[in-house]
């Protein structure tokens, strides 16, 4: 029984897909199977009883020695890794298009003999194809690698060449730019300028005038007198608009920040359109909220002119119904009050589309030639600039035959902290 299998051990050896030989100490060789036998041509006859290394291919024949040895010293297994086109021992091929040589992947195992190292198997696998496939693979890889890299080469080309135009086209945009400031600060120049100007020369026409009005005139020349001073009356108003919204455009508008008094700013900005308002048969009001101080910092001037062209137009836009103003403290610290105007009316509102442009020169609602209301579309103009200038924001809500309402917020320093 024992001796079948060691028969059969045999015959499966002989007939392995692989090489298989035994290689004795003295490292010659004493089993050679089918395998290397016919892959060799060379028949057991020839090759038992002579070295191994006979048969390894010249330039790794003392590496091979070394690694057989150190097997037997060590009984360690082993493996002769070859790198591309190296073998061990050279057998033609016609398997691959790349090599004539078969590519071979070599395992030397140490074999024991009661206890003691007596032989080594060494196993010869054919691996050509899969070298031939990975060594197809590194090329294919290396082509990408190519490729990649000219695309990369390109890209950063292109990039490079489009940084540049973005560098060019900011400085080009940064001088029009430039060039566009200075000239809007020409214009607004200019404006200041002008409309100062010829306010001297319509004063001293308003002035003569005034005097010929007090002279002995018929009744058609007293007509005349009048429409001089209304028309008169009209270009100074237009001009001092003008010099206002150039100078707050222009950024020349100072502000002169000093102790006032809410009540008094209410009174000298709401209550001058008590008359108007009373003829037209309008309610016109105003609340301010306890909480504010009595006393704050601020531009009285300029807030003047602000709410009294807010509530100017309310009175001039709106028929009947009432006209209210409100202040609320809406934020309150040690050093400041941020508060809340609002302006409502019930008037004739302002449609969504002009809402948009409104705080922006020259825009009416009635713009046509049949204009009914008076007015030069400069008002909300300079009112927006001048709330920006005292460092607050303001805004419009409102509905197309119901009224309007225009608010801004503002802080104000208390004066107590400024004094410190
Ligand atoms: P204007 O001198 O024409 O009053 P403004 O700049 O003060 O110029 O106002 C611009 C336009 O905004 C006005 O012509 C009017 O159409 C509209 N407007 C302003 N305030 C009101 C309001 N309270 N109600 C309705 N429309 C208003």
């Amino acid at each position: 029984m024992h001796q079948k299998i060691e028969r059969l051990i045999k015959e499966g050896i002989q007939n392995l897909d692989e090489g298989f030989c035994l290689v004795d100490k003295d490292l010659n060789l004493s089993f050679w199977n089918k395998w290397l036998e016919d892959k060799t041509g060379i028949s057991p006859g020839t090759v038992l009883g002579t070295p191994f290394i006979d048969l390894v291919r010249p330039g790794a024949k003392e590496y091979v020695t070394k690694r057989l040895q150190n097997a037997f010293r060590f009984g360690q297994k082993d493996h002769l890794s070859q790198s591309f086109n190296k073998y061990l021992i050279k057998i033609k091929t016609s398997k691959s298009k790349s090599f004539s040589v078969m590519q071979q992947k070599v395992f030397i195992t140490p074999l024991l003999v009661e206890g003691k190292i007596d032989a080594l198997a060494i196993v010869i696998q054919d691996v050509t194809i899969e070298t031939e496939r990975i060594q197809q693979l590194n090329i294919n890889r290396k082509d990408l690698e190519k490729i990649i890299d000219e695309r990369t080469k390109h890209l950063k080309t292109i990039m490079q060449s489009l940084e540049l135009k973005v560098e060019e086209r900011t400085e080009d945009l940064k001088k029009a730019k430039e060039v566009a400031e200075h000239a809007s600060q020409a214009k607004s120049n200019f404006l200041t300028m002008m409309s100062h100007e010829l306010r001297t020369p319509m004063n001293g026409v308003l002035g003569m005038a005034h005097l010929l009005k007090e002279s002995t005139l018929d009744e058609d020349q007293q007509k005349y007198c009048d429409t001089i001073l209304t028309s008169g009356n009209m270009l100074t108003q237009l001009l001092s608009d003008i010099l206002d919204l150039s100078k707050a455009e222009a950024k020349m508008q100072k502000t002169d920040i000093k102790a006032f008094s809410f009540e008094e700013l209410m009174v000298s900005s709401v209550d001058l359109f008590d008359g108007s308002a009373k003829s037209k048969g309008l309610d016109l009001s105003w609340t301010l909220d306890p909480k504010i101080e009595k006393t704050l910092l601020g531009d009285m001037t300029l807030l003047k002119r602000i709410i009294s062209n807010l509530v100017g137009n309310a009175v001039k836009f709106t028929h009947d119904g009432k006209i209210t103003i409100t202040v609320q403290l809406i934020e309150d610290t040690l050093e400041s009050q941020k508060t809340l105007f609002q302006i409502t009316d019930t008037g004739i509102g302002v449609s969504k589309e002009q809402q948009k442009e409104i705080f922006e020169p020259f825009i009416q609602a009635d713009s046509g030639s049949t204009r009914k209301y008076e007015g030069t579309g400069l008002g909300l103009a300079i009112v927006y600039e001048l709330v920006v200038l005292l460092g607050g924001t303001i805004d419009i809500s409102s509905e197309e035959g119901k009224g309007s309402c225009f608010t801004f917020t503002l802080t104000f320093e208390k004066p107590s902290t400024v004094a410190d």
